[in-house]
């Protein structure tokens, strides 16, 4: 092979020449030349040839001494012994010392060459071995190394993610790079954003006390100009010196913490006494760990922010004077309850949180509200009594993500002022209802006291009217109290077709009297419903009864019976007078009534429509208008459709149903 150096240790001038001119330098190897066996092992070391030509008859050492002492020195260079005078016992001996071969003088230009192709074929193998072995070896030190890396990161990363003690964390990851990149000392400066310096939060081979009180001006230090300028710094021996630092380090390196897009902190390892510079690999490294260092401290601020935020809502909780309980939507596990609820339920100092609700309330208004918990939308409201005579208003509101809320307000005292004035109607009316009672039927009489003018009848008849009036009024006003008061309670089951021919049969009389069509249309079939007869069939011709008031001559009305899903709709439908959009929201309100020109004549209480409200809510059902100004108005009220088989039993059938 070209360019390999064959050392030639021989006396004979002839010979060297021989060697050199017909077999070495035609063959491309370069050739060294020594003329006595000192002068050749000195050579020999000094050069390390390829491979030595070796005489053994030679001034000042023989080749087989130079071969001992090659052995000697562990040279390891192969050998070709070149001899005049062959003897078996030297051929033996040389062999022994290691030549690789063994030529006769006078040889052959061929004979040598093909001697000298062996020895160096073999030498050039073993090169190769020994470079690949090395390689090899390095290899695995290389793969030992970035397993060893890959590891810490992986571990460094797992703690992260764990969320685990930040400072503990953060001296985890100084202590990994101080490791990974075989420094001496690291640290972790993070930027205060008050005093623009920068503080040590973690330290490796760094003295505790002077870690603590660590403070650096962002604007001359070496990790300020990180800050400033976003990029890592690497620094080592001549570039050191020229900067003054009051650090006295080796070699140093930097790399920015970027948080959010903005660099808050610097990581950094230095060497004090190693002379060992740091490579792009061990830039690379810190700048992972400080990728992680940057996760870890965000995610530790949003853990304090979301923590102290939690805290916050926890106070502002607590020291709501109205009972609220969170909890989750599976399962009602309650996540808190404020002092107020707890003082409520009498839970005292029972660890609430994590357990199901119904495990420490037994409160059944309560239980009842979460279990008709929706699952979207608006909340569900009821009364919540309590054992101590309290009344609470609840609300349960479903909370996206989290579950739902159960909010209660104290209406104990508004409960008690509906009471006192339902009681105070109820005494008013009662009491009001007799003396009108004596009033009118005095008036009437007084024709029997003798002859009355048409004057004195005129006057008669008003006094009758105006106490028929205040009579209706006081009915109605009794009425309503007893069923605010939830006084009736007692129902059956009512076919309302059955209630509302009937009760149109009974208006045909009047209808006619005005001229006036008033039509029944009913469902063909029995509409049983729950409820009062009494009370469904005022409903019922309260509504009929204002559709004959506000409808004028030649108008229609139209009562109608029909079933919707689980309900039963009764309408009541006239082309009258109709009621002002404005009105619209407001008919239904106590002593409410329209005040238009066209309906100035028509006596009213404004309490019918209330009177009708109050009854169908009771029984479940809802009332409502449309209506069109000057064209006419259709009322509809809804009550679920009771069952039938109850409607066979025989009357009066009760059932009780809580108002
Ligand atoms: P009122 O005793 O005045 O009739 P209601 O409570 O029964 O009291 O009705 C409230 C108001 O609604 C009435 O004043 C009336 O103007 C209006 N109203 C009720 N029913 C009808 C109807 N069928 N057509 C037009 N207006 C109506």
């Amino acid at each position: 092979m070209a360019n390999e150096c064959v050392l030639v240790v021989d006396d004979s001038h002839q010979n060297v020449e021989f060697l050199k001119d017909y077999v070495l330098k035609p063959n491309g190897y370069q050739v060294l030349v020594a003329r006595d066996g000192e002068a050749g092992l000195k050579l020999a070391l000094n050069q390390h040839p390829d491979l030595i030509l070796l005489d053994n008859n030679m001034p000042k050492m023989s080749g087989m001494e130079v071969l001992e002492a090659l052995n000697e020195h562990q040279a390891n260079i192969p050998v070709i012994m070149m001899t005049f005078h062959g003897s078996e016992t030297l051929a033996v001996q040389s062999f022994r010392l290691g030549v690789k071969d063994y030529v006769l003088k006078p040889f052959q230009i061929s004979e040598m060459l093909q001697s000298i192709e062996r020895a160096l074929a073999e030498a050039r193998l073993r090169r190769e071995r020994d470079l690949l072995t090395e390689r090899l070896v390095k290899s695995n030190q290389q793969l030992e190394q970035r397993l060893k890396e890959l590891n810490t990161l992986f571990g460094i990363g797992k703690s992260v993610t764990s969320l685990l003690d930040q400072d503990k964390l953060l001296s985890r990851l100084v202590e990994a790079a101080v490791y990974l990149i075989n420094a001496e000392e690291g640290s972790l400066l993070l930027i205060d954003d008050k005093t623009n310096e920068l503080y040590m939060v973690a330290a490796r081979g760094i003295d505790e006390r002077m870690a603590r009180s660590f403070r650096l001006r962002v604007e001359d230090s070496l990790a300020g100009e990180v800050i400033t300028s976003g990029q890592p710094l690497v620094l080592s021996g001549a570039d050191l010196t020229k900067i003054k630092t009051s650090y006295l380090v080796r070699s140093v390196m930097y790399v920015p913490l970027r948080i959010k897009g903005r660099v808050s902190g610097v990581l950094s390892v230095d060497n004090r006494q190693q002379k060992r510079d740091f490579t792009n690999h061990d830039l690379r490294l810190l700048s992972a760990l400080a990728d992680y260092a940057a996760i870890s401290v965000e995610n530790a601020k949003l853990f304090n922010q979301a923590e102290s935020e939690r805290a916050k809502l926890a106070t502002v909780l607590s020291e709501i004077a109205e009972p609220v309980v969170v909890m989750t939507g599976r399962d009602d596990r309650i996540i808190v309850a404020n002092t107020a609820f707890r003082r409520a339920f009498g839970l005292g100092v029972v660890v609430a949180e994590g357990r199901p609700l119904s495990e420490l309330v037994h409160n059944e208004a309560l239980l009842e509200l979460i279990a008709s918990a929706p699952t979207t939308g608006d909340s569900h409201r009821r009364e919540i009594p309590l054992a101590d005579g309290r009344v609470f208003y609840a609300a349960l509101t479903p909370i996206p993500e989290v579950g739902q809320a159960v909010i209660m307000q104290d209406i104990t005292h508004f409960k008690e002022l509906d009471r006192m004035k339902s009681d105070f109607v109820s005494t008013v009316s009662h009491d009001l209802r007799a003396p009108l009672t004596s009033v009118k039927s005095y008036a009437q009489m007084l024709e029997m006291a003798g002859d009355l003018n048409e004057q004195q009848n005129l006057f008669m008849n008003r006094i009758v009217k105006a106490t028929d009036h205040i009579a209706t009024l006081v009915t109605d006003l009794l009425d309503l109290s007893r069923i605010e008061a939830g006084l009736d309670l007692e129902t059956t089951v009512v076919d309302l077709d059955r209630l509302a021919s009937e009760l149109v049969a009974e208006l045909q009389e009047q209808a006619a009297g005005q001229r006036q069509q008033l039509i029944y249309r009913g469902p063909g079939r029995p509409a049983p419903v729950v409820g009062s007869q009494l009370r469904l069939k005022q409903v019922i011709g309260n509504l009929a009864g204002n559709a004959l008031k506000y409808t004028p001559a030649e108008g229609q009305i139209l009562v109608m019976v029909q079933f919707h899903d689980n309900l039963v709709l009764l309408k009541v439908e006239d082309n009258g007078l109709g009621i002002p959009p404005a009105d619209l929201p407001f008919v239904f309100d106590k002593f409410y009534r329209v005040k238009t020109d066209d309906r100035a004549d028509i006596q009213g209480t404004g309490l019918g429509l209330a009177i009708c409200k109050s009854i169908i809510e009771k029984y479940g059902g809802s009332i409502w208008v449309e209506s069109q100004y000057h064209q006419g108005s259709i009322f509809t009220f809804t009550l679920p459709l009771a069952a039938q088989s109850a409607f066979d039993q025989p009357q009066p059938n009760l059932v009780e149903v809580s108002a």
